[in-house]
């Protein structure tokens, strides 16, 4: 089977379905392809939550009371120190959804701006005309099939099914979202069992151990979070730890999921020659939550832009023609996630009783009464004279602090056309090459954990 289409778009979720239609709304003739049923969609984890003004933001459709997919509204979340105090409470409405139906929502949404969805329909590798990319071959039910398209778009995920096919490069690097390059997140689904005193009504989160406690479509329910670089192991034994230290109320464990998200840089284009890499394809999440998706609906609004006006009066859109959107990005959310994730290796070395002074004085998270108040420096310099923060995790921070500003500056100094990325790329391994991988973070806290247990006996 052969068919042609302006826009091909591989992966049917949360990013796919959002880019598909804004193309399709665009006038194009966008078809998105997922290996997936229909039925099974989104089906990886059940509750999902996303900022509710990124609704409005992204002109989406924003689910409420009574609809299928909708759990609740929270109206803040609170953090706590390791030491469980100095709550800093965040003011943000988010809205709890189940992941399955609001995918579903998404889908109907993306068909209603004219986008065509395909299920159970697997990519297998990718077309080339004259050297360049010119669509896609699929595999379904039915057989093989053969789609043919201007504009072919990676949104399969983790897996990244054709960016890590194509020849790299050209910026958009085909590297494999390694083992050590994931966060791991265990969800465990709970029944409290005083839930007339322990109800779960808003998210807290404890940092210093990447657990949190959120709400439930169940009054009487609670998921409790980790989530840990490494591997699945290490972080259960990061929510042991909290367990340890942290009381929690009293529950019957009802399931456990377990998925995990990519962590690491993005590659360093987005677009190359009629492709566009997406979501957790481009490894797009926030590096202080996991959290991906209205990140991803920023690039995808921004690639529609660009691709919709490269692709008018039927032109093929070459990497010159929409590096914008790789200039746009950096600027509006890049530069800020790669300076994140470049300062979190020092903003998670510290001892609990440090990472407690921190919070006290609103160092790394702030209240929202605390925001712009006292000098960041002072704070950290009476700590060390105070002798509550150490030589070695201060000097930590400050490293990571400065290495994340040079990192920030360079993004935001993202070049204006693919001319210029050799130089900029080289800069830019060079700053990376001076941050701390978090898996090696983990790998060396795992150590100290089997140390101490073997010492117990
Ligand atoms: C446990 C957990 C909880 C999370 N909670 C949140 C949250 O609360 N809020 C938030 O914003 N983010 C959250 N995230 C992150 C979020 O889930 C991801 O960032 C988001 O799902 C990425 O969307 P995507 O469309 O890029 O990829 P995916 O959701 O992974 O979708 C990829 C699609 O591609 C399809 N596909 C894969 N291979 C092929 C192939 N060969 N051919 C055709 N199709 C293919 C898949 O079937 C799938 O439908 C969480 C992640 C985890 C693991």
């Amino acid at each position: 089977m052969k068919r042609d289409v302006d826009v091909l778009v591989i992966g049917g979720c949360t990013a796919g379905l959002y880019f598909a239609g804004l193309m399709a709304r665009r006038g194009f003739r966008t078809l998105v392809c997922d290996c997936s049923t229909q039925e099974n969609l989104g089906r990886s984890y059940d509750v999902i939550h996303i900022g509710r003004e990124y609704f409005s933001r992204f002109g989406l459709p924003e689910p409420g009371p009574g609809d299928s997919d909708y759990v609740a509204t929270f109206r803040r979340s609170i953090f706590h120190s390791a030491l469980d105090k100095w709550p800093k409470n965040n003011r943000v409405e988010v809205l709890v959804l189940r992941r399955v139906g609001f995918i579903r929502r998404l889908a109907d949404w993306a068909r209603e701006q004219g986008a065509e969805t395909l299920y159970g329909t697997a990519f297998t590798e990718p077309l080339f005309e004259n050297g360049r990319l010119s669509g896609a071959l699929f595999r379904g039910e039915a057989g093989d099939i053969q789609i043919n398209a201007r504009l072919t778009a990676d949104a399969s995920g983790i897996s990244a099914v054709l960016r890590t096919r194509l020849p790299g490069g050209d910026g958009v690097e085909n590297f494999v979202t390694g083992d050590r390059d994931r966060f791991y997140v265990t969800l465990r689904y709970v029944r409290l069992k005083h839930p007339e005193k322990d109800r779960v009504e808003v998210t807290t989160t404890w940092p210093y151990y990447k657990t949190w406690i959120a709400p439930r479509e169940e009054s009487d329910g609670a998921i409790f979070g980790v989530g840990a670089n490494l591997s699945f192991d290490y972080a259960d034994r990061c929510f042991n730890r909290f367990a340890g230290k942290v009381r929690l109320p009293e529950y019957e464990l009802d399931r456990i999921e377990q998925s995990s998200t990519p962590y690491r840089r993005p590659p360093y284009s987005f677009v190359s020659e009629g492709f566009v890499v997406l979501g957790d394809a481009a490894c797009l999440t926030n590096p202080w939550s996991g959290e991906g998706v209205p990140y991803a609906w920023l690039l995808c609004s921004i690639a529609a832009e660009e691709f919709g006006k490269a692709m008018q009066d039927g032109a093929y859109p070459v990497q010159d023609a929409v590096w914008g959107v790789n200039v746009r990005y950096a600027r509006a959310q890049g530069a800020l996630f790669a300076q994140n994730l470049a300062m979190l290796s020092g903003a998670v070395s510290c001892t609990p009783e440090e990472n407690d002074y921190e919070f006290e004085k609103g160092i790394i998270f702030e209240d929202d009464a605390e925001k712009g108040k006292g000098n960041l420096v002072l704070k950290l310099l009476k700590g060390f004279l105070s002798g509550r923060l150490s030589w070695k995790s201060l000097s930590c921070l400050a490293a990571a602090a400065g290495n994340g500003a040079k990192i920030y500056k360079h993004y935001m100094a993202y070049p204006e056309s693919p001319r210029g990325l050799a130089d900029w790329a080289r800069k830019a391994d060079a700053l990376w090459a001076k941050t701390r991988s978090m898996a090696d973070i983990a790998e060396a806290d795992l150590a100290g954990m089997e140390a101490a247990e073997a010492a117990s006996g």
